[in-house]
């Protein structure tokens, strides 16, 4: 259920109805919009509680919602929420790229990625430190360590770091190194995780489950808004199918269906999405040409050799087409590179 407050409400009218909803054992999440505030109503409602939030002052009308998820919908936030991270704004229409190795393995190779992407167009760069793999024998990253790493590399580049945080109790040590939090597919049902990431303060993104519904996704952002974290993006990343060409199937129809359903920017990842190189490209060009406000890239300096998801990885040269190419598309579509080259 979400209330629609008048343009005129006052502060006390607002801070009214949430006493009303804290008295019925319900919470409200405030949405201050450009023309208006809306609260979301948390918890279980029932119909006569459209009647009677609607008598009080300052009320325009009260919109029951019948999707299990609220604070994420449309229906709560009308306009698009946007992140800033730095100086980069995400989710305001200019299309973020993000770059950098899937593990970080080394300095040396951080930093001459870091310095690569950045002059190519990118405005953030990842890394993860902290792993999750299929099997346990595989590379698990280098943990603190590579926080540092990126640390160094951000203090070299200015750009912004994107890391993967796995548990719950990581999440006070990766906030320490963070710009955004990554929650990963492997872990976007990790409700204690969620919960961990929805309490701090911090920019994160979700990315979807491989054999998560769009629902199941909404309903995990959920747990992050409800705690609180409204700097919330979602990450399209590929979804499991029968098909095995391609390490995932690339679900491009995600990205505009979120974004209607959603308020939450959706970036797409075409690297995991594909799992191949030369389809990387292709499938960023297409998620941009989708509507996503921005994309996550895999680059290493020697894809041969890289300890994790070499196969996906772009060379320098290879990420600097790409980046040509998406910004061809998103001129194409009025939109612009969010850092221009
Ligand atoms: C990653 O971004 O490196 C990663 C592990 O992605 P996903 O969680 O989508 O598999
Ligand atoms: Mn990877």
């Amino acid at each position: 259920m979400i209330v629609v407050m008048r343009v005129d409400c006052s502060q006390q009218e607002i801070d009214a109805i949430l006493e009303r909803l804290r008295e019925r054992g319900l919470a409200g999440h405030l949405s201050p919009g450009v023309e208006r505030t809306v609260i979301g109503v948390v918890g279980h409602t029932y119909p006569e509680l459209k009647d009677m939030l609607e008598l009080l002052p300052g009320v325009e009308e009260v919109v029951p919602i019948s999707k299990p998820y609220k604070l994420s919908s449309r229906e709560f936030r009308r306009e698009n929420t946007t992140i800033q991270v730095g100086n980069v704004t995400i989710g305001n229409g200019d299309l973020v790229v993000i770059a950098g190795p899937c593990a970080v393995e080394t300095e040396e190779q951080v930093l001459a990625t870091a310095r690569a992407v950045k002059a190519a167009g990118a405005c953030m760069l990842r890394g993860g430190a902290y792993k999750p793999s299929t099997s346990p024998y595989q590379f698990r990253g280098l943990g603190e360590d590579g926080l540092k790493i990126l640390e160094t590399a951000r203090y070299e580049t200015g750009l912004p770091i994107i890391t993967e945080v796995m548990a719950p109790a990581d999440v006070e040590l990766v906030c320490r190194y963070a710009d955004v939090l990554q929650v990963g597919a492997r872990n976007m049902q990790n409700f204690m995780l969620l919960d961990e990431v929805g309490k701090a303060r911090k920019p994160a993104m979700l990315k979807r489950g491989f054999a998560n519904t769009i629902q199941e996704w909404l309903l995990s952002a959920e747990y992050i808004l409800s705690q609180g974290n409204h700097q919330l993006m979602l990450c399209e990343r590929g979804i499991r199918t029968f098909e095995t060409f391609t390490r995932n199937t690339m679900d491009v129809s995600a990205i505009p269906l979120v974004k209607r359903l959603s308020h939450l920017p959706v970036l797409g990842d075409p690297s995991h999405g594909t799992g191949k190189w030369y389809l990387v490209a292709p499938l960023a060009a297409a998620a941009v040409a989708a509507g996503a406000d921005g994309i996550m890239v895999e680059v290493h300096p020697n894809p041969d050799i890289a300890l994790k998801d070499g196969a996906q990885s772009l060379t320098f040269e290879n990420f600097q087409r790409l980046v040509a190419q998406v910004n061809a598309v998103a001129a194409a579509t009025g939109r612009k590179l969010a850092i221009p080259v």
